[in-house]
């Protein structure tokens, strides 16, 4: 079956959507996007997702070209229109089409495009665990929100599969945010701990859910900042993300995590969610 787009409020063939080189997304990163989970037919946690398209959008001042409200039907036909039960849904808005200038067009109107994928569950990843490698955390100061600008992403995960790992777990300074596409928890001692919620870190979608499952299944959480020093002696370490879900993390630098497999805390985590997707 053909993919069709949502492009310009309009339902397309992928062979017919017609991006311009004029679009600020192409040529200055402007815009912003979100990728949610489709579980049996369904968009994962939308109300969550849009919250946070609209912030995303407002920090860089773009303007939504349809409401949350219209926005959430729209991803929802998607789907239906694509048949799709189990993958992603990718949505963009960029500020819009004009001669290249820095500063924003005064008539432009926000350009918004979303296609679906049949993007699996990674499964297996899931039982063996990732490895990840540690990259200094060179990105802007704005990482909660989601904007086209992932240069810095796309390098330390090319950097961490050219180094025979999975993903990379950034830092500032010697302080883990987040790592390229995922948020980064560790496990001490019994207690979860992560990142603060603050403009390091993307506020991600999973982290909530894990966060609130962990508290639900009486796991201490702490909201702190970590060390690179406290992720290497972590007794777990675990990342979340929208496609990897709760993804454990055997390997740092090429020095094992606790035992060398995916630990209690995590397995239990991942059972947890597994439940929530299901219901
Ligand atoms: N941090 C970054 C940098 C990300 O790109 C993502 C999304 N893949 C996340 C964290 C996780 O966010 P979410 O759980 O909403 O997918």
């Amino acid at each position: 079956m053909s993919q069709i787009y949502w492009y310009q409020d309009r339902w397309l063939p992928a062979d017919e959507v017609r991006i311009s080189p004029e679009d600020r997304g192409y040529y200055f990163g402007d815009g912003v996007y979100e990728v949610f989970r489709v579980y049996g037919g369904k968009l994962f946690e939308a109300d969550a997702h849009f919250a946070r398209l609209e912030k995303s959008a407002a920090g860089i001042r773009i303007r939504l070209p349809h409401s949350t409200e219209v926005l959430k039907r729209r991803m929802e036909e998607l789907v239906r229109r694509n048949g799709l039960q189990e993958g992603t849904v990718y949505l963009q808005i960029t500020r819009g089409e004009a001669p290249r200038s820095h500063l924003f067009p005064r008539d432009a109107d926000p350009v918004a495009m979303a296609y679906c994928t049949e993007t699996k569950r990674p499964i297996a990843a899931m039982q063996t665990g990732y490895k990840a490698i540690t990259a200094e955390d060179v990105r802007w100061l704005h990482c909660d929100y989601k904007t086209l600008n992932l240069l810095a992403n796309v390098l330390a995960k090319q950097e961490a599969a050219d180094r025979g790992a999975d993903d990379a777990v950034l830092h500032r300074g010697g302080t883990v945010t987040e790592s390229s596409a995922s948020n980064v928890m560790i496990v001490k001692d019994g207690s979860l701990i992560t990142h603060p919620a603050n403009h390091l870190i993307l506020h991600g979608i999973t982290r909530a859910v894990v966060l609130r499952l962990a508290a639900r299944a009486e796991i201490p959480t702490e909201e702190r900042s970590f060390s690179v020093h406290e992720l290497l002696a972590a007794d777990e370490v675990l990342l979340t993300g929208t496609t990897i879900e709760v993804m454990p993390v055997i390997e740092v630098d090429g020095r094992t995590v606790g035992t060398g497999v995916p630990g209690p805390v995590t397995r239990r985590l991942q059972q947890e969610f597994e439940r929530v997707i299901h219901a």
